[in-house]
Order: C-alpha cells, then structure tokens, then sequence
C-alpha cells in the first residue's frame, strides 16, 4: 500500500499519520521523491485502517502494489529514478551503453578494450574482475588487481566502470579501488546476504536477472536493496533459461514494458549473455531499445577467439560501434516516446502478480 500525499502537505501531518500506522505495528518507508510526500506501508493493513487512511483530506491517493514490493513500485516515486553511475545518467530517456570484455585479462588488454568502447561510443565500462564460472577449472579472474586496471582504464577516457561483485568479502576492494557501480550476476540474484551489504556500500548496484527468475522474484531482490539503503539500483535483463538451446538463453524483451508499469526503476538489456551469437546480438540491442530499454550492455573484444572468457559471444571492434550506432537511431527515431512510464498508481488488485 502507497499513500501519496497532496502537494504542500505540512511534515507535521505526514508524522502524525505515519505516528497512527506505527502504533497499529505497521511498519512505513518515506520515498526519496522531492517535493512531495509518498509513505510506503510495508506491512498489511485493514479494511478499517484503509477507510480511515482514505478519509484524510491530505491523503490524495492510496494505491495498492503491483506485487510484494512496497519501494519498488511505480507508485513510490513521482519520477522515473535516474541514477548518476560516476556522473553518466542512466534511465530518464537517454540511452547509455556500458560496453568492455567480459574478463579483465591484464594491463595493455584492458586499455585496448576499453579504448575499443570509447571509440565506439560507449559511455560505461565494464570487465569482470571477480567471474563466476561454471567450471571451477576456468579463468577466475584477476581479482582486486583486475578491478585496480578496469579502473584505470577508465579513468584515462573518462568512462565510469562496472564490475560484478560476487561476494561481500570483496566489497572493500571494489570501494578502495573507485568501481563506480557494482554489478550483481545472474547467479547472485537472489544472494540477499550479498544484496544487503550491497546496498550498503553507497555505490549504484546493476541488479542482473537471475538465470531462472521470475520477474516478481526479480523486483523483491531489488527490493532488498531499497529497503536496505540503496536508492540507485538498476534492472538489468539477461536472458532467461528456457527449452531453447538454439541460443545460450532466452531475451525476455516482454519484461521492459511490463517493468515500466510496476516499477520506477531504470531497465537495461544485455543481449550479449542472452543470446551468446555475435551475430544476433546488435538486433536484440536495437529490439531492446524499441522496447523501451534505458540503455543496452554489451561484451566486447579485439580479438574474440583470444578472449579468457565468453569469446564466443564477444563482438569484434567494428560491430561494437555499429550497434551503438543503430541503437542510438532508434532512441533518436522514438525521441523517448515508449520511455514513458505506465500509470503511477495500479489501483486494482485484479491486476496484481501471483504472490510467490
Ligand atoms: C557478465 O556480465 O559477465 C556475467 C557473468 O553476466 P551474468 O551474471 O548475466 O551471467
Ligand atoms: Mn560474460
């Protein structure tokens, strides 16, 4: 349940009334929306104390959830979030691309790739530095060293960087090193140990789809991290684990607008580890732009067939830049009509997801 208040409500009124649901035991979340107030109940609540919260002239809407999320929601904020991932902006109508190799493999290889991504328009950076493997046998990566040259790559083009964090013993090197925004795999989605000192970090967190997750389980570990102190969480689709063995996984591009009804939160498309083809992959990007994607990731690298870690789905230099270009035509062509966001209040609970 969200109440959103009327504009210029006294801070006096908001207290007395979120004061009235606490002695009920119900617990409340102010949204960080500037100039109005918008109270998240966490807990449920009554018929009775719904009629009462109704009949507060102050009280403009009471909007039920999408689903089991309470900050989550559309309705918490007024405004789409767009969050500042070392001063570039993601979600809002502009169109970001963080592009690199899926592994940092070494000093001279990182600066090659990342000078690969800033030709190509990249605005981001990525490289893995801490990788999850299927095979323990596999590169693991470079570890604290791997994030100490993604960084200075970066760095020396002036492209913020992202870099996955798989476990919270890491995180200090990933905040004494500088990474600007620190990414969540897929395999980690629902890691809530790793999620709540995540959000803990004070650092925007790329929040990946897990490779078998619903998009309910989806927003609830978003939801985590919002309730645990980050306000600058991005959604990220992946791919999803299907029958299809034709490709590595299966996009779920029907997530973007959906997404954009329940949630405030920005949305991007990675469309190199859903498909894991070169050659698929800049239609999945322009698809996903279409679809209202804030941006696209990419994996890229100069020579593919060397790479330590997903070669086979790397693009070469040449594709890398023209995908950044054709998405960019087609953000240009819709001039962020379809970015728009659905209703900020859902209403009906017939509408609502099953709850898991
Ligand atoms: C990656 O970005 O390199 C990665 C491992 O992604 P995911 O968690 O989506 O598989
Ligand atoms: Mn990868």
């Amino acid at each position: 349940m969200i109440l959103r208040f009327e504009p210029g409500t006294s801070e006096a009124r908001i207290h007395a009334l979120v004061a009235r649901l606490e002695r009920e035991g119900k617990r409340t979340a102010l949204s960080p929306e500037a100039g109005r107030a918008i109270v998240a109940v966490i807990d449920p609540i009554s018929a009775a104390l719904l009629a009462e919260l109704r009949q507060q002239p102050e009280v403009r809407e009471v909007c039920e959830t999408s689903g089991p999320w309470r900050r989550a929601d559309r309705a918490f904020r007024d405004s789409p979030t767009v969050v500042s991932i070392g001063g570039v902006l993601v979600g809002g109508g502009s169109i970001v691309v963080i592009a690199g190799p899926c592994s940092v493999e070494g000093e001279a290889a990182i600066e090659e790739a990342a000078e690969i991504a800033r030709r190509a328009g990249a605005q981001l950076l990525r490289g893995g530095a801490f990788k999850p493997r299927t095979s323990p046998y596999a590169f693991q990566g470079l570890g604290r060293e791997g994030l100490r040259q993604l960084k200075r790559a970066g760095e020396r083009r002036g492209m913020p960087v992202v870099s996955e964090v798989m476990d919270a013993s890491q995180l200090p090197a990933f905040m004494d090193e500088g990474i600007d925004c620190l990414q969540i795999g897929a395999r980690n989605m629902q890691n809530f140990t790793l999620l709540k000192s995540a959000a803990n970090a004070g650092r925007p967190v790329l929040l990946k789809r897990g490779l078998s997750a619903t998009v309910v389980e989806w927003l609830q570990a978003a939801e985590y991290l919002l309730a645990h102190g980050c306000d600058d969480v991005i959604l990220c689709e992946r791919g999803i684990r299907t029958f299809e063995t034709a490709t590595r996984n299966t996009l779920d591009l029907t997530v973007l607008p959906l997404l954009r009804e329940w949630t405030h939160l920005p949305i991007l498309v990675d469309p190199s580890h859903a498909a894991g083809i070169p050659s698929v992959i800049p239609a999945l990007a322009r698809a996903s732009i279409a679809a209202g994607a804030d941006g696209v990731a990419v994996e890229a690298h100069p020579s593919p067939r060397e790479a330590w870690s997903d070669g086979a789905q790397a693009l070469l230099p040449g594709e890398l830049a023209a995908l950044i270009a054709e998405v960019r035509m087609i953000a240009a062509v819709l001039g962020g009509r379809f970015a728009a966001h659905g209703r900020a209040c859902a209403g009906s609970s017939s509408r609502s997801p099953a709850s898991p």
